[in-house]
């Protein structure tokens, strides 16, 4: 099984950022789980990596060729695959892993959070996506996805698709029952609810 893992690229100021990429890696390995990333050797990417590669566990990179020319690739993955654009990344990220998790980022961490809660609604693919809550670091975007809900403007069962714990054990527990979605009533609904006056 591969995992994806949407990260910082920064370490953040707390060390329970570190820590919980550490403890996240410790388990990916305890259970023989490979691990797909951004492929960059700085903040809490780097310390999954390494964690993860100190064990003998497979690491598998994604990087656009801008970055690597910007010497932030890894040099030690399993392997690090090469790519054209930020677009093509995500789509091998998608092709290669079974389920997605984030981890505390900025705006990389949520540009590839939203591409896959997007996919998962539009049924692009159908794969768990989860967030490790670590030190309530996304209660204000966990929040905000649940006012877009109460305005109409995200689906309840969209927001609810998203997987959510603060516990690693708990979130690869729920990931594993995770059920997809049907999409037909949905776009049935927002098509009568647009020929409203
Ligand atoms: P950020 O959350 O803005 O630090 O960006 C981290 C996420 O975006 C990672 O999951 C990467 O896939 C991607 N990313 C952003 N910056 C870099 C970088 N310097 N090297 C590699 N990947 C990056």
């Amino acid at each position: 099984m591969r995992i994806c893992v949407f990260c910082g690229s920064s370490m953040g100021f707390r060390d329970e950022y570190r820590l919980a990429a550490k403890n996240l890696a410790d388990f990916m390995a305890e259970q023989n789980i490979s691990l797909v990333y951004g492929g960059a050797n700085v903040g809490l990417m780097k310390v999954l990596a390494d964690t993860m590669l100190e064990k003998g566990i497979e690491v598998i990179g994604i990087m656009p060729r801008s970055l690597v020319r910007k010497e932030v690739a890894h040099e030690s993955l399993s392997k690090m695959i090469v790519v054209d654009t930020m677009a093509q990344r995500k789509e091998k990220m998608v092709e290669l892993s079974d389920g997605f998790i984030t981890i505390p980022g900025g705006f990389g961490t949520l540009d590839e959070l939203s591409e896959i809660l997007t996919f998962n609604q539009l049924r692009i693919m159908d794969k768990p996506l989860g967030i490790l809550n670590i030190s309530g670091y996304f209660d204000h975007l966990l929040e905000f996805f649940n006012h877009a809900a109460e305005e109409g403007f995200v689906r309840k069962e969209h927001r609810d698709n998203l997987i959510v714990s603060d516990q690693i054990e708990i979130l690869f527990s729920r990931m594993n029952d995770y059920k997809p979605l049907s999409m037909g009533k949905w776009i049935e609904e927002i098509k009568v609810e647009s020929n409203h006056d």
